[in-house]
């Protein structure tokens, strides 16, 4: 674990968070600061920065896999929702380690800001 990574240390429950969901390598839980009435971040339980540094492809098909299936006990399945990674400085990622938002339970706009 790099030092001082938030979500190690959510992994590591050394710090609280509201689980949803839990897999073996994954990790589901809410976003602190929720961006839509349903929002949850999945993570890999191993570090990994960022997706521009994640070369494990079964990892990330199963962070997408896990994703769809959390979205579907989170009732946003039939109604659809939002994926998003943000990647490095321009994609807006500000936490070191690689999550994917789940947004649900309202009509998403596009284009992202
Ligand atoms: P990013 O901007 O890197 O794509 O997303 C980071 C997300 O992590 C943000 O939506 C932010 O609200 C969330 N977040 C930051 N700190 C915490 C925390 O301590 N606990 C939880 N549950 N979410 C957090
Ligand atoms: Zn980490």
């Amino acid at each position: 674990m790099p030092d001082g990574c938030l979500f190690c240390k959510i992994v590591a429950r050394e710090i609280p968070a509201t689980i949803v969901a839990e897999s073996d390598d994954a990790l589901a839980f809410r976003d602190i600061n929720p961006a839509a009435p349903v929002h949850f971040l999945v993570i890999p339980k191993a570090h990994h920065d960022s997706l521009a540094l994640a070369d494990d492809e079964a990892l990330l098909g199963h962070l997408m896999a896990f994703a769809a299936k959390v979205a579907s006990q989170e009732g946003i399945s039939e109604n659809g929702y939002r994926t998003v990674v943000n990647t490095r400085r321009d994609g807006g990622q500000t936490v070191d380690h690689l999550h994917l938002h789940v947004l649900g339970g309202r009509r998403m706009t596009w284009p992202p800001g």
